[in-house]
């Protein structure tokens, strides 16, 4: 089975005047669709060294996996966690735990807020669920695969890399961040942290 790219669940333009569909189809349709290429190469690359057991491009490699799987892995939750006429607040058992884990609503959204804007370079802001201690926590996470927990899953991410916003915002990527919870998907945020507690360490 290779990676294929996932169609969005809505109209590239859906997300304006948060997200410009300019932006937005450049962002699927062309960096998005490279992780998903990235992966399936490597793992191609990967079958051959095996074949010629031959390790010495091995680490390479597999730094280059971790990267475009965790990339494509991201984007993919990254659309879902998006609609029109989206944002609020969760409502339930996802609101009531995250009261739990960060004392309010607002605590958390200031949390992942400055996670996201002060990311050092290319990343992302996450809200993940770790299920050693089966808390909720904010991950920021660097390129696609720094800095973050084993085990942890994400539930809410927020993507701020610079090909993410730049078209729309210029250098403003605080202003793409504030923009994102406008249109927050809370029922499928609220549908990770339900699949994401089952989970057992
Ligand atoms: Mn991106």
């Amino acid at each position: 089975m290779t990676y294929t790219l996932p169609e969005l669940p809505y109209d590239y333009s859906a997300l304006e005047p948060y997200y410009s569909g300019e932006n937005l189809e450049l962002h699927h349709s062309k960096h998005h669709a490279a992780y998903v290429a990235g992966a399936n190469t490597t793992l191609e690359r990967l079958a051959e060294v095996r074949g010629t057991n031959d390790f010495n491009s091995l680490v390479g490699l597999e730094k280059t996996l971790a990267f475009n799987i965790s990339g494509h892995v991201l984007h993919s939750i990254f659309w879902k966690n998006l609609v029109p006429g989206g944002g609020g607040q969760p409502e339930g058992e996802l609101a009531a735990a995250i009261t739990e884990h960060f004392s309010s609503f607002d605590a958390f959204r200031a949390q992942l807020t400055q996670a996201s804007i002060l990311v050092q370079g290319s990343g992302w802001g996450a809200l993940a669920y770790e299920p050693l201690g089966k808390k909720l926590v904010v991950e920021q996470v660097y390129d696609h695969h720094g800095n973050l927990g084993n085990g942890s899953v994400p539930l809410l991410v927020f993507d701020v890399w610079e090909h993410a916003y730049y078209l729309h915002y210029r250098n403003v990527r605080a202003d793409f961040v504030n923009a994102l919870w406008s249109v927050v998907n809370w029922e499928d945020v609220s549908k990770r942290f339900e699949s994401a507690r089952k989970l057992d360490i």
